[in-house]
Parts: C-alpha cells; structure tokens; sequence
C-alpha cells in the first residue's frame, strides 16, 4: 500500500496516520517529523529549515524533495509507506511521481482529510505536543505526558500568527494537491470530523 494522507494544518493528519500504519504495516513517512528531528539535532538541515517552520512558511521543494526521496529509498519502503505532510506543493507532487515512476511503483490512492478552517483553528489553538516522545494531546488541561511524563509544549508553529500563515499557504500551495490527485483518479476524499476512531473506518472502507 502506497498512500499520502493530505489535509490542512489540524485535520488530524498525524492521529489519522498512527492507526493507519499499525492497521497495514508500513512506514510512517512525516517530513514535518523528519525536519522537526533535524532542529533538534541542530543540524545544518534543522537550521535551514527552523527559520521557515517558526514562521509557517514551507521549507523551499528542492530540500524537502530531497528528504522524502532519502527516505523513500530506505529498504522499509519496499512493502510500502504512508507519506504524511508530503507532497505539499504541485512541484513536490511532480518530483514524486517521477521517482515512483522510475522504480515502477505508483501510488495507491490518496486519502484527503476533509474540514471546515474555523474547526482546524480551533483545533490548533489548543494543540499540545510532548517535549519527549511527540505525543499529541487537545486538551490543554495536562502538563505531562501520559506516556513518557515529557513536558507538553505548545509548537512554534500553533502559535497564532504561524497557524494563520500556516492556512494560508496550505489554500494557496497545498489545496491544489486535491485536484490534481482527483484528475488522476486516486483521490479519496475523507470527511474528517467526529470521533477519531469514526474518521479511521472511514478510511478503511475508502482503501477497501
Ligand atoms: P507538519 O508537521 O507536517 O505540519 O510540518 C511542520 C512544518 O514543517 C511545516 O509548516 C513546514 O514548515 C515544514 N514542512 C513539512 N513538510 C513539508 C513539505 N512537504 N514541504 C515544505 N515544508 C514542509
């Protein structure tokens, strides 16, 4: 199974992502995780691409093409993967079906999380991560994480302003990503609302 997982900013791409890879067994592929890994590693990728992230603008398509081929090219791949957060731009779509096409292995199908915007701010604004282990909490009643008692933070990128840019650039540079997979005939379209568990049978019933 080849799949993206495409949505705005809040849709619950990484919960939604979770349940995916445990149900058939493939990699899960967040170039968000991989540059965010990177910044904390302070290196001389994490460096460039922290000044874009902080801000909510997209690290430029030629150093994120570079990172998804990178890693697509590990052996995990071979029984598949789910690429989350990637592509983001029509350009990094191009770059991709390029290279799936060079080693003969299209995409599956690709899942669009559908939800309103005034839902995905809200969502946002009360988004915590763990410091320790990325967890991903709601509520922003807890400290800790429940897990690993990491510290709970509020990403650079769900500040306000970020989450605003953050929309915006996805309407204007991501959206297009929808249609595009449409006119392939590989879309499909996800209503991302209700219950978590309730949006993952939505899946499983779109990938049959
Ligand atoms: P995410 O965790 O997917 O929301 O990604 C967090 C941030 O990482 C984004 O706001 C971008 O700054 C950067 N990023 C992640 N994936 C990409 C991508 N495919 N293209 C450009 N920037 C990306």
């Amino acid at each position: 199974m080849k799949l993206v997982l495409l949505g705005p900013p809040g849709a619950g791409k990484g919960t939604q992502a979770a349940f995916i890879v445990e149900k058939y067994g493939i990699p899960h592929i967040s170039t968000g995780d991989i540059l965010r890994a990177a910044v904390k590693a302070g290196t001389e990728l994490g460096k460039l691409a922290e000044s874009y992230m902080s801000k909510g603008e997209l690290v430029p398509d030629e150093v994120v093409i570079g990172v998804a081929i990178e890693r697509l090219a590990q052996p995990d791949c071979a029984k598949g993967f789910l690429l989350d957060g990637f592509p983001r731009t029509v350009a990094q779509a191009e770059a991709l079906d390029k290279e799936l096409a060079k080693l003969n292995r299209p995409l599956s199908a690709v899942l669009s999380l559908e939800v309103e915007e005034a839902e995905v701010v809200r969502r946002l604004s009360g988004r915590r991560v763990c410091s320790g282990c990325g967890a991903i909490y709601t509520a922003a009643d807890k400290a800790l994480c429940e897990t690993c008692s990491g510290q709970l933070i509020t990403r650079a990128d769900d500040q306000p302003e970020a989450i605003r840019r953050r929309m915006q650039v996805y309407r204007e540079q991501t959206e297009p990503l929808v249609n595009y997979y449409a006119m392939k005939g590989i879309l499909k379209r996800i209503p991302a609302v209700g219950d978590v568990k309730e949006v993952f049978t939505r899946i499983e019933a779109a990938l049959g």
